[in-house]
């Protein structure tokens, strides 16, 4: 079985068994998107109105300002893997809970898993703290940071600010373009890391 066939597998088994309450008043799942090779996953917080219609992540509004930044550094959403904490729309977008990050958290894990990138981009600060719980984004964005995790296939990470919070924020917009077009000197930083172990 290709890797693409096996996360396809992986998603259909969490269609069924994820128990995560947002089922009851999401439209459909959100899964990842991408390519199951990718050597950067890039994960958001939770699908949003957009992608809770079209049941794929990263479509709305931050989709296209996070298409704008992919392409400002040639990368194309077929390169890379987008995926979200939690599989499914809060009702009115608000946060989500800590029981309904816990629900989805081993989905988000066994497409890391099945997936093993080089990279994890953390789009906002939801998405880091799901691992760094005590990180302030303010403090952390645009900056590798290397920790090991019990299970995580990648010790690398990098925090951005979320794309949606800087869609009306000009200044905010900058920092976070900035950040991203380091992207491609982080992975070659990463695999100057690696070749060196
Ligand atoms: N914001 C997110 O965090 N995820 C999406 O999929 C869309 C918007």
């Amino acid at each position: 079985m290709s890797k693409s066939e096996e996360l396809a597998q992986i998603h259909r088994k969490w269609f069924k068994s994820c128990k995560c309450e947002l089922k009851n008043t999401a439209t459909q799942p959100v899964s990842g998107a991408g390519s199951a090779e990718a050597d950067i996953v890039f994960i958001g917080e939770a699908p949003g109105k957009k992608e809770d219609e079209l049941g794929t992540p990263f479509v709305g509004a931050a989709g296209k300002f996070l298409d704008e930044m992919l392409n400002a550094i040639k990368l194309k959403r077929e390169d890379i893997y987008i995926t979200n904490i939690v599989k499914y729309r809060p009702p009115n977008n608000r946060d989500p809970l800590p029981q309904e990050k816990s629900d989805c958290r081993e989905w988000l894990s066994e497409e890391l898993r099945l997936i093993s990138p080089k990279l994890i981009v953390f789009l906002g600060r939801h998405a880091m703290q799901n691992f760094f719980p005590d990180l302030q984004i303010g403090q952390t964005h645009g900056k590798l940071l290397i920790k090991k995790f019990k299970g995580v296939p990648t010790k690398y990470f990098y925090p951005l600010y979320h794309p949606a919070a800087a869609l009306y924020d000009g200044s905010m917009r900058e920092v976070l373009l900035a950040d991203f077009k380091k992207l491609p000197k982080v992975l070659k930083e990463i695999e100057n890391k690696e070749n060196k172990v």
